[in-house]
């Protein structure tokens, strides 16, 4: 293991974040780890941008331009070019402001696919839609394995997310988009769990929309905004719901009708998140410098280390692999089953590992290959076997559940 970390040619970028000396962190697919320079940007923006500039920093700093300027660095990591990607709001409420357009651009088509289990916010977000559109668009979700005869005629778009959240699984971005396609549907891909850990072609592949998250791989921080990305073909065709005044083609023009941008910044809704949007930078930033190839190849390395080394020494303790054995269908991530899966993981959490449990039986390791070490995944599964073998996990302490597991 540590000739592995030794020959990681990313292994240098692990002092570029804050790790306190001990904690093994493998949730950076739910909330990345602080980059240090975020730290030192958080501070300039809070105490000089705003607390000395005030207002007058909104052109001194050019705070205008955050949504798009870190749109543009996004675009870098997902393949999409440069005016295509704009940085606000949620995940959830980029989502809706793409599915809405996209109903818009397929008039008498009435049907939304998407599969059951997808992320629940974006399933819940577009029966919010299904309801505002009083039935007139239906969500429809089949399972993976049957989807495409869902896809059909009637189906104006069509939503996935490309890296699952719970098994990983990596869906094929080209051939479903191919298959939308075919039968005159949109497309739109949910890149939250793929953006920074995972290569991503959205032009390449001809996606039409996609939306993802900033907190997760790209280490934007909590809550940090999301983004949302427009094939340049349709800048000129969408039309969202939430035409809020930073989507105007001349906001300070202060008009009483709406005239959207003709650009990506027809995708805003209200005044951007200054402090969020700056902060999320520096991490994208991070992120963007780092070669894809690199960050996949150690990705795809700690996975099948971590698999290997739980078959391994967890042998015959009551944990099924529920992740793609294949690294070439799985993203950064890698779940087990068990049937006590939340004491296990409040158990390896209590040893300052830290991974995650979703509901009803998962075990989530992700592995952000900024960060983590191969040494890391052989500390995680020794101590996960030693857990099981002394029973540590079986503790009242470790049975009360959180808000947020
Ligand atoms: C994390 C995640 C989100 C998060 O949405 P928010 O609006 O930021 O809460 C959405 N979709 C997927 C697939 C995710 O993994």
């Amino acid at each position: 293991m540590i000739q592995l970390d030794r020959d990681d040619p990313l292994a240098d970028y692990r002092d570029r974040f804050v790790l306190e000396e001990g904690l093994i962190y493998l949730n950076g697919n739910s909330l990345g780890a602080l980059p240090r320079e975020a730290r030192n940007r958080a501070a300039e923006v809070v105490e000089q941008e705003w607390g000395q500039g005030l207002i007058r920093s909104w052109n001194r700093h050019d705070w205008v331009s955050l949504p798009t300027r870190v749109g543009d660095k996004v675009a870098g990591l997902i393949g999409a070019a440069p005016g295509e990607v704009v940085v606000a709001d949620s995940t959830s409420v980029n989502l809706f402001k793409l599915a809405a357009a996209a109903i818009r651009m397929r008039p008498g088509r009435c049907k939304i696919v998407s599969e059951p289990g997808n992320f629940p916010t974006d399933l819940y977000m577009l029966q919010g839609l299904e309801g505002f559109l009083q039935g007139e668009v239906r969500l429809e979700t089949a399972p993976r394995e049957v989807l495409s005869s869902h896809i059909d005629e009637d189906t104006a778009l069509v939503v996935l997310t490309h890296v699952h959240y719970k098994s990983g699984e990596l869906f094929d971005m080209a051939a479903i988009t191919a298959r939308a396609h075919e039968v005159g549907a949109l497309m739109l891909w949910d890149l939250s769990h793929s953006a920074g850990a995972v290569p991503v072609d959205l032009n390449g592949v001809g996606a039409d929309f996609a939306v993802g998250c900033g907190y997760k791989y790209l280490n934007g921080g909590p809550g940090a905004p999301g983004y949302l990305f427009v094939a340049r073909r349709h800048l000129n065709d969408i039309h969202q719901p939430l035409s809020g005044w930073f989507g105007h083609a001349e906001p300070f023009a202060m008009r009483d009708d709406y005239q959207p941008a003709d650009s990506i910044k027809r995708g805003l809704c209200g005044t951007p998140g200054v402090l969020g949007t700056a902060v999320m930078e520096v991490g994208v930033e991070l992120q963007a410098s780092a070669d894809m190839s690199k960050v996949r190849a150690k990705s795809r390395r700690l996975g099948e280390l971590f698999i290997q080394l739980v078959e391994a020494h967890c042998e015959g303790m009551g944990f099924a692999l529920a992740s793609p054995r294949d690294a070439e269908r799985r993203g950064s991530q890698v779940s087990f089953t068990h049937q006590h899966a939340y004491p296990i993981m409040q158990a390896l959490i209590a040893r300052n590992i830290i991974g995650d449990f979703r509901a009803p039986d998962i075990l989530r390791f992700g592995f952000a290959p900024l960060y983590v070490r191969h040494v890391d995944i052989w500390d995680t599964v020794q101590a996960l076997a030693d857990i099981m073998a002394t029973g540590e996990w079986d503790a009242p302490q470790y049975k009360q559940r959180s808000a947020v597991t």
